[in-house]
């Protein structure tokens, strides 16, 4: 039987450049990406089934009704959610899961998923976080305050999280292997590995 793969969750407030770590963690082949539904509009370059599922809100609640979604929440008046069934079947396969995700969905997950990794990953200020949030200019000003709000609660919540990352001007690359350390570490956890104790008797 394949060992069941690790659950990594991701989490960073707007600005935090997150994306771009994912996207570093990615490249290495190791992990497999959970992609979200959201009734958000897609962004300029952002693809359906690839960056996200893009659905409308009768959708995501039918889908919640049915108990499809592992963890949901919203976020600046959208409806976010991981689909159960992919995470469900990457993990029994054995590979390591990235859901990223915001905290509401990543405390959702500490409670039916508690072996799962939580990172959480910062900005090295809050003035850095609004320069990068402003400087993308992929958003109008009235949603970049109100992000900017949800960032400041989301810091808040560090001490539910099992590690935390700072993502520094320039240096996402360090950031992700950074996480790369984590997983290392986590799958050497001795509580993930007792099968070994069979190999000794
Ligand atoms: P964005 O609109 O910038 O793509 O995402 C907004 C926030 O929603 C980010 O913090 C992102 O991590 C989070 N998010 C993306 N997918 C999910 C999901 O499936 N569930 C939850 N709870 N949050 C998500």
């Amino acid at each position: 039987m394949n060992k069941k793969g690790l659950l990594f969750v991701i989490s960073g407030p707007a600005g935090t450049g997150k994306g771009t770590v994912v996207k570093h963690l990615l490249e290495t082949g190791e992990f497999f990406f959970s992609v979200s539904a959201t009734t958000r509009a897609p962004r300029d370059g952002e693809v359906h089934a690839i960056n996200y599922y893009f659905i409308t809100k009768e959708e995501f609640e039918k889908r919640i009704a049915a108990g499809e979604m592992l963890e949901y929440a919203q976020y600046v008046g959208n409806y976010y959610g991981t689909p159960k069934s992919a995470v469900e079947e990457a993990l029994d396969a054995g590979k390591n899961v990235i859901l990223e995700i915001e905290t509401q969905g990543a405390l959702q997950i500490r409670k039916i998923m508690p072996e799962a990794i939580l990172i959480l990953i910062l900005a090295p200020d809050i003035e850095t976080l609004e320069a990068r949030l402003v400087g993308r200019g992929t958003e109008s000003a009235d949603i970049v305050a109100k992000r900017m709000a949800e960032a400041r609660r989301e810091v808040t919540l560090i001490d539910k999280y099992d590690y935390v990352v700072i993502n520094e001007d320039g240096k996402s690359e360090e950031a992700a292997k950074d996480i790369l350390g984590i997983a290392k570490a986590e799958k050497m956890r001795a509580s993930r590995n007792t099968e070994l104790k069979e190999k000794f008797i």
